[in-house]
């Protein structure tokens, strides 16, 4: 095996090879008859663009140059077009766009499995916040957050939206680690480690906003936690700085009927129809749970063209509820996944939750045929990339867009035979086959390796902040 094309960095720290699979660059043979030159070539047997109306690619490669795709195809065609400083061979793998985490509290890793078998609203009151009031510093979020992109890379996912305290911290992990994220600040009513008050919170999203303004790697976004945390007052103020600011909001909106009956007792209407009634339905809006949504609800949310993030094992693991993406998909909303923090999940495998997104569904619709392999993947890539209005840029891949990739290596046993690479990636469990993730061109897990992140020392500060929770 010939060595990579990049030097391993001192901290690659405790990996595993993936089974099977061998991945390699070698220096390329100008092709005399191409006139182009891209910096990498990637082989592989397959490749599924997620493009619309594409199919799953056989023999296929992918030609990057800077940060950039230059052409997708088979090997025949992309090789006949493009020389290459580098190219990457691999046997047994499938290329595919990097997965885009919609939904997620990274630095919740680090209460990852403290608070299990409890229901949403004791979940939230009787452990999480405590411990939150308790342990979230800036110390924590850089920790945390730093475990949580660990475990993204190497499951697959290139973007991620996050709502946490301390989003500077976030967007900062982020940049170092070399992936996208979305960063959606703290608006909560209640004064937290962050911000004594929504005003201040105002306040350090807007910094943070204007220090992002032209990073092709930083969205921020306004956060509030849900309909029940903010007043009416902020929800205005936030609808008009989004639009002057051309900023995304993301909310936990009916995340279970208990949560609709609060809402239906506050307000004496349903937080969808709450926000309805404030102007703030529209594309820039991304809905996380929907769990309990009437016939006009839906309508409501497809007229206004609001995203809706399906967050199926967080939903499933408080006992929420189940989102009725079927429903949701026939009246035309755009749905994308999202892990959901550790804490309610435990995992950040959006892989796993494209496959249960595609169970529950067919379970809820009593129909096999309800949320096909390819939907659930279309909603864990493209789905993900229109719902943080990143579509022109990731998502799939096709000529100009991010060379945001993966590559999952199919030689396990478990994948065996290989009738149809896409069902068997959504439907197999697959973050651990992961072996390669390009983002932005640059490799950032090779061969399991971690490029750009120190995964001994993440687990060392990881199990300081066990001990002293423990305690
Ligand atoms: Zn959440």
């Amino acid at each position: 095996m010939d060595e990579p094309g990049r030097s391993a960095p001192a901290f690659a720290g405790r990996t595993s090879l993936s089974q099977g699979g061998i991945g390699y660059t070698r220096a390329m043979q100008a092709n005399p008859d191409t006139s182009t030159q891209a910096d990498l070539i990637v082989e592989a047997p397959w490749l599924i663009s997620v493009a619309p109306g594409s199919t799953t690619i056989e023999d296929a490669a992918i030609a990057i140059t800077g940060t950039t795709i230059a052409a997708v195809g088979t090997r025949e065609e992309v090789n006949r077009r493009f020389s290459a400083t580098r190219k990457q061979i691999l046997d047994s793998h499938v290329l595919l766009p990097g997965l885009v985490n919609a939904h997620g509290h990274a630095a919740m890793t680090l209460f990852r499995g403290y608070a299990e078998d409890t229901n949403l609203q004791t979940w939230l009151t009787d452990a999480i916040w405590p411990l939150e009031a308790k342990w979230v510093d800036e110390s924590f979020v850089r920790d945390g957050t730093q475990l949580a992109i660990v475990e993204m890379i190497r499951s697959g996912i290139t973007c991620f939206s996050d709502m946490y305290y301390y989003p500077e911290v976030v967007a900062e992990q982020a940049k170092a680690a070399g992936i996208r994220a979305q960063v959606a600040f703290p608006v909560i009513q209640f004064p937290n480690a962050w911000s004594a008050s929504t005003e201040e919170g105002f306040h350090k999203g807007f910094a943070l906003h204007d220090s992002y303004r032209n990073d092709p790697q930083i969205e921020v976004a306004f956060g509030p936690h849900s309909v029940y945390t903010i007043t009416d007052d902020d929800l205005e103020k936030i609808l008009t700085y989004s639009e002057e600011l051309d900023a995304n909001i993301q909310i936990h909106l009916h995340e279970n009927a208990a949560e609709v009956a609060q809402n239906q007792a506050k307000f004496g209407t349903s937080g969808i129809k709450h926000l309805n009634e404030r102007g703030l339905l529209g594309p820039r809006l991304q809905a996380v749970h929907t769990t309990q949504l009437t016939a006009e609800e839906i309508d409501l949310l497809a007229q206004n063209n609001v995203h809706v993030i399906h967050c199926p094992t967080s939903n499933a693991k408080l006992a929420s509820g189940v989102c009725p993406t079927s429903e949701l998909q026939a009246a035309g909303v755009n749905i994308a996944l999202g892990t959901d923090g550790a804490a309610s999940n435990n995992t950040l495998d959006l892989l796993n939750e494209a496959r249960l997104a595609s169970l529950m569904a067919k379970l809820q619709c009593q129909d096999a045929a309800a949320l096909p392999a390819r939907t659930a993947l279309e909603m864990a890539t493209i789905n993900g990339a229109r719902a943080l209005g990143l579509a022109d840029q990731i998502g799939s891949l096709e000529t100009g867009k991010a060379a945001d990739l993966i590559a999952i290596d199919v030689s396990g046993p478990e994948y065996q035979p290989l009738f149809d690479p896409l069902a068997q990636i959504v439907h197999t469990s697959s973050a651990s086959a992961v072996s390669h993730v390009w983002a932005a061109g640059e490799c950032i897990l090779d061969n399991r390796v971690l490029r750009s992140l120190d995964l001994a020392a993440t687990l060392q500060s990881v199990a300081m902040w066990r001990d002293r929770i423990k305690k």
